[in-house]
């Protein structure tokens, strides 16, 4: 399938919604410049455009296969493996010390989303990877570093994450795994561990588990998981690959999409158990995994800002095509491309914008942890790391639940031909569904931004927020052209809205704990509507001033006036309409 990465419009995100203009002048993003932003970009598009998307189709019909404990992957996937590190594309965020180019997030985020659309299922490897070198840089021993680092920044070596268990998902704190110390220092992990991406496959030389276990005697709980290193090969001083480690395949997953994607049934220590390495403090993993996670759950939004772009391209290039009745108020005889039509054209603006919505607080997500690590006072770093917190949640469930919404859409207007598989557009829907349920499913999403993310720091994070999205709309309000038409109005009231059911959520969650997260849901979608209209602003103000402006003024103008306006009623709904939750013999469906 042909895949365009949309360069403009994310050039237009990243400048306007997420500062990278403002960033490079400030130095924050060190050798980041201009020119250099925009060649990895160019080069990041052709990779996804010539190398990934062209198996993109044809893996999600072959899929990987299993059998006596070694996974194949999909024809295609190492060569473009090979092609990926010798690009140099695994080590872009990697740590300077370890061979990587410690690019911004930022930048890799638009790398991501690009790679994401021309082929989900290849680049969940990599992603996966990234957030490993976060955890281990971030947390590991001087001697943890020294053996896998630098492999797993040039991409030599993949990484896994490996949470889930049959009876802990969502609940970590039932994890079973175990690991028992060694007196050599190491432990040794037996357990089982399920839906593990990319758990087993044949592209690197080594794969390098990270695994949450429970050290013999820990308590009870999520205060007695540790997390460990296990790698497939033991690896000797010289850095050179040594015996197979007790960790195997058992099992692929038979899926609704990401076909190409290995999900891994994965046993630790079927004999001698599994030899592992502690990574941070014993019953401390759940922090060091967070840091993989919210690298992972960012990577993630982006897949649903990817599946969203390039379903969106394939239905606007569909319906330049396809001809089906006449213009509206035109007597002559159709047929005329369905784009002419009226419905059609709303679908399409819909997809476009919530698309563009999506991107930016993405975009915006990836711009805030930048800020975490790189800006110069501690004060700085504080404050980011708090709009991070926030906004990662947010960017998770709004971006994964607009790309099923879109990709659904992008079926819509293919009519027929959107259900059947040789178009394309049921493979991007397919692939969708999983980015709301992974790396934490929505609901939790929702749940963890209101119960803790709109407390941080006493409410001051939130309250930032809620200015910075008024400052916005002062602007706005400052160059209100006709071309706008109500977008001040109808966005001023989605903020209205936000912070009003935030409000009402700080009180009820006091009072009344079920009640407020009864809303959680509909809340993270007003905030999704109201930051993404804002962006959506303040990018349309930024394009006129470049003078170049009316698609962005169009785009700005049909999320404020006809997406925007469920916001009111969303908020409604959480301050209203949470009864449900109260009904003791609640039945279910019927
Ligand atoms: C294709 C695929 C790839 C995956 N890759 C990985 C991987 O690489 N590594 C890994 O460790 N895991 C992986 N997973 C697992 C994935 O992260 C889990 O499936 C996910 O976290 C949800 O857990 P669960 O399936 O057990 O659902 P459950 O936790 O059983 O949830 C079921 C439903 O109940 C809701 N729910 C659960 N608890 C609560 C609560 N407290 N409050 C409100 N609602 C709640 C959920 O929102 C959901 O709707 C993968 C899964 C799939 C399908």
């Amino acid at each position: 399938m042909d895949y365009k990465a949309p360069l403009s419009q994310i050039m237009l995100t990243l400048n306007h919604a997420a500062g990278m203009q403002d960033g490079i002048a400030s130095g924050i993003f060190s050798d980041l410049d201009d020119g250099l932003a925009a060649a990895v970009l160019d080069e990041a598009a052709k990779f996804g455009e010539d190398v990934l998307a062209p198996i993109n189709h044809s893996g999600d019909r072959a899929g990987a296969s299993l059998k006596d404990r070694v996974v194949t992957t999909a024809p295609g996937w190492r060569a473009a493996y090979e092609q990926w590190v010798a690009g140099g594309w695994n080590a872009l965020t990697g740590p300077a010390s370890h061979g990587g180019q410690a690019l911004p997030h930022l930048l890799n985020a638009a790398c991501l989303e690009i790679w994401s659309a021309a082929n989900m299922a290849f680049t969940l490897c990599p992603v996966l990877g990234m957030g490993a070198v976060e955890a281990v840089a971030t947390h590991g021993s001087e001697a943890l570093k020294a053996t896998y680092l630098s492999k797993m920044v040039s991409g030599a070596w993949t990484g896994t994450m490996n949470l889930t268990e049959p009876q802990a998902g969502s609940d970590l704190a039932l994890v079973r795994s175990r690991a028992e110390p060694q007196p050599d220092g190491s432990y040794k992990v037996f357990g089982t561990k399920i839906f593990i991406t990319y758990g087993e496959h044949d592209m690197a030389g080594n794969i390098v588990h990270l695994v949450l276990a429970r050290v013999t005697g820990a308590p009870e709980g999520i205060k007695g998981i540790s997390l460990f290193v296990v790698p497939k090969f033991m690896v000797n001083k010289d850095g050179s690959l040594g015996a197979r480690n007790d960790v195997f395949c058992s099992g692929l997953e038979e899926k609704m999409g990401i076909h190409a994607s290995p999900t891994c049934t994965m046993i630790f220590g079927d004999k001698e158990g599994a030899i592992g390495w502690l990574i941070g403090e014993e019953n401390r993993g759940l922090n060091c995994m967070f840091t993989m996670m919210n690298n992972a759950r960012l990577a993630t939004a982006l897949q649903g800002v990817a599946l969203a772009s390039i379903a969106t391209q394939k239905a606007t290039d569909f319906a330049r095509e396809r001809r089906q009745g006449r213009a509206v108020g035109d007597g002559a005889l159709g047929p005329v491309p369905i784009i002419q039509h009226p419905d059609v054209r709303r679908n399409l603006m819909i997809m476009r914008t919530l698309t563009a919505a999506a991107r930016a607080i993405c975009y915006l997500t990836a711009q805030a942890l930048d800020h975490a690590h790189r800006a110069p006072d501690a004060s700085a770093r504080a404050e980011a790391g708090g709009r991070a917190a926030l906004l990662t949640p947010l960017a998770k469930a709004f971006s994964s639940d607009i790309g099923n919404e879109v990709t659904s859409l992008g079926v819509q207007v293919h009519g027929g031909m959107g259900f059947i598989e040789e178009t394309g557009a049921a493979q991007y829907m397919r692939d969708a569904r999983i980015v709301a349920i992974y790396e934490g499913t929505n609901g939790i999403q929702a749940i963890d931004l209101v119960q803790r993310k709109l407390g941080l720091a006493d409410g001051a994070t939130l309250a930032r927020e809620i200015a910075d999205m008024r400052a916005t709309l002062a602007a706005l309000g400052q160059r209100n052209t006709p071309g706008f038409g109500k977008t001040h109005e109808r966005l001023s009231e989605a903020v209205d809205s936000f912070e009003r059911a935030a409000n009402w959520l700080h009180q009820a969650l006091a009072t009344s704990p079920a009640l407020a997260l009864a809303g959680a849901t509909p809340f993270l979608r007003v905030f999704g509507l109201a930051r993404g209209g804002v962006s959506l602003a303040a990018m349309a103000l930024a394009a006129t001033n470049d003078g170049d402006g009316a698609e962005a003024v169009q785009d700005a103008r049909f999320f404020a006036e006809c997406l925007a306006t469920a916001a009111p009623g969303l908020a409604l709904s959480v301050m209203e309409g949470g009864a449900f939750a109260l009904e003791p013999a609640f039945a279910g469906g019927h």
